[in-house]
């Protein structure tokens, strides 16, 4: 499995989509309780739910994983990994995923700066609010240190995502085949 990481607006679920378009690795569709976004739709981008059902979901053990980011829940079915495919995460997903799979992924990190991660954020619509808050606290949230393990360092901000999604999958199949 392919787990790209990385703070707000770097790019992550374009890269994503991406892979699925040229190389057909499917997105993991993970769980969430926040808002939808313009642009998103249900059960492409996000399983949306509300929090009771979330709630709900973590005592029936239907989650491998969760994790609370910026005030809403985030998590993975268990019945939704396999071999092959993409998903994105913050860090203490990765950080499970490390330890319960840690043969079976390669643990990207995509690298934007500040100001371009802005830009993205407004360009996709976000809250004026919501921007600052990821921005201030993405600097500790995504800091290196609160990884266990990264193979690649990508910075996307010179590259096409195209570029991007051909760098992951040549050092994927290194890795894997
Ligand atoms: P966003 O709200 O921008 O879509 O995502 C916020 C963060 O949650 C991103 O870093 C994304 O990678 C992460 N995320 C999305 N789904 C999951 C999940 O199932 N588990 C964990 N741990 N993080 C997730």
């Amino acid at each position: 499995m392919i787990l790209l990481v990385g703070a707000s607006a770097s790019g992550k679920s374009v890269v994503a989509k991406k892979l699925f378009e040229k190389y057909n690795i499917k997105k993991v569709i993970t769980y969430t309780t926040r808002a939808i976004r313009v642009g998103e739709v249900n059960n492409v981008d996000y399983h949306f739910i509300s929090k009771e059902e979330f709630e709900f979901k973590i005592r029936n053990n239907f989650f491998i994983e969760t994790a609370c980011y910026n005030n809403n829940y985030y998590g993975t079915a268990y019945e939704d990994i396999s071999k092959d495919k993409v998903i994105v995460l913050e860090p203490n997903g990765a950080n499970v995923y490390y330890e319960k799979l840690q043969n079976q992924v390669c643990i990207i990190y995509l690298q934007a700066s500040e100001e371009e991660r802005k830009k993205r954020m407004e360009l996709r619509g976000d809250s004026l609010e919501n921007i600052q808050k990821r921005l201030q606290g993405d600097v500790e949230y995504f800091a290196f240190k609160n990884f266990k393990h990264i193979d690649y360092i990508i910075e996307t901000e010179n590259k096409s995502i195209d570029e991007v999604a051909d760098i992951i999958m040549e050092y994927y199949r290194k890795r894997f085949n």
